[in-house]
C-alpha cells in the first residue's frame, strides 16, 4: 500500500532523512517511534508531499507519488491524515465538519454525506454530539472528531502524527480504543506514536528511526521487548 525507496530529505544544509527503505502492505498496522527530531513526521508528510522529497521514490497503491505528473490531489484522497493538533472548523458544528469535504471535494449530496458522516460518528463513539461545536468537547473528543472526519472521505489508507501527545492523560485511552477499532476492521494505518503499550498490542510492526534512518524494524514484541541496537535500547530507557 506504501513504499518508500531510497527517501531522503533535506532542509537547507540539514540532512532529515537520509535514506529511508520500507513498505506497509494493506491492512497493516506500523508504527514508527523514535526520539524527537529524528525525522518520524517529516517521513509521514513526505508520503501525501506536504513535503517534497529531495530524493527517492514514495509509491501509494499503484501510483507514483513522486512521478513529476502525479495528480496529487487524487492521492491525497485516498489518504486520511491526523495530526497532534486536530484541525477542526471552529464555527461549524461536529456534522457539519464531517460533511464539508465530501461535499466540495467529492461532490457528495447533502443526505448521503450526512448518511456517511453519522455512520462515522458512530463509528468512534460520538453520534450524540453531531450539533455539537467543536469548543464544546473535550479534547479527546475532539480528536475523535477528526478521525471521523478522516474516515467519512472514504480514505485506503489513515497516517496518524501523534494522534494522542496533546491529550490530557485520561483522554487519550478513548482515542486509542477508536484506533484500535480502525486497525481490528482492517484498515491500512502508519502511526507515528509514544504510545508504547499501544505499538506492542496493535502493531504489525515497529519501525524504530533516529538520525534520519530506520535503526531497526521488526515484530512489535522484539523491538519493544527485546531491542536488538544499543539506539533503540537507549530510546526505549528514556520512555518507558
Ligand atoms: P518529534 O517527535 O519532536 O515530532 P520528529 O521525529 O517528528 O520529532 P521532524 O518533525 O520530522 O521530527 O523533524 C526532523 C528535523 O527536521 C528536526 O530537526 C526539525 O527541526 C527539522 N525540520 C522539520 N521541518 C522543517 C522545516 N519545514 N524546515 C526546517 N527544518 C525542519
Ligand atoms: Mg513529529
Amino acid at each position: 500500500m506504501i513504499e518508500v525507496r531510497d527517501l531522503h530529505k533535506s532542509f537547507g544544509d540539514l540532512e532529515v532523512l537520509r535514506g529511508i527503505d520500507f513498505r506497509v502492505e494493506a491492512r497493516e498496522v506500523v508504527c514508527v517511534i523514535g526520539p524527537s527530531g529524528s525525522g518520524k513526521s517529516t517521513l509521514l508528510r513526505c508520503i501525501n508531499l506536504l513535503e517534497q522529497p529531495t530524493s527517492g521514490r514514495v509509491f501509494v497503491g499503484d501510483v507514483e507519488v513522486t512521478d513529476d505528473d502525479v495528480d496529487i490531489d487524487a492521492v491525497r484522497r485516498r489518504i486520511g491524515m491526523v495530526f497532534q493538533a486536530f484541525n477542526l472548523f471552529p464555527h461549524l458544528t461536529v456534522l457539519r465538519n464531517l460533511t464539508i469535504a465530501q461535499r466540495r471535494v467529492l461532490k457528495r449530496s447533502r443526505s448521503e454525506a450526512d448518511r456517511i458522516a453519522r455512520e462515522n460518528l458512530e463509528r468512534v463513539g460520538l453520534s450524540e454530539k453531531e450539533n455539537s461545536y467543536p469548543a464544546q468537547l473535550s479534547g479527546g473528543q475532539q480528536q475523535r472528531v477528526a478521525i471521523a472526519r478522516a474516515l467519512s472521505m472514504g480514505p485506503d489508507l489513515m497516517l496518524f502524527d501523534e494522534p494522542t501527545s496533546a491529550l490530557d492523560p485520561e483522554l487519550v485511552g478513548d482515542v486509542l480504543a477508536v484506533m484500535r477499532t480502525l486497525a481490528d476492521d482492517g484498515m491500512t494505518m502508519l502511526v507515528v506514536t509514544h504510545e508504547m503499550s499501544f505499538a506492542r498490542e496493535v502493531a504489525d510492526r515497529v519501525v524504530f528511526m533516529d538520525g534520519g534512518v530506520i535503526v531497526e524494524e521488526g515484530d512489535p514484541a522484539q523491538v519493544i521487548g527485546k531491542p536488538r541496537n544499543e539506539r533503540t535500547r537507549t530510546f526505549l530507557r528514556r520512555v518507558l
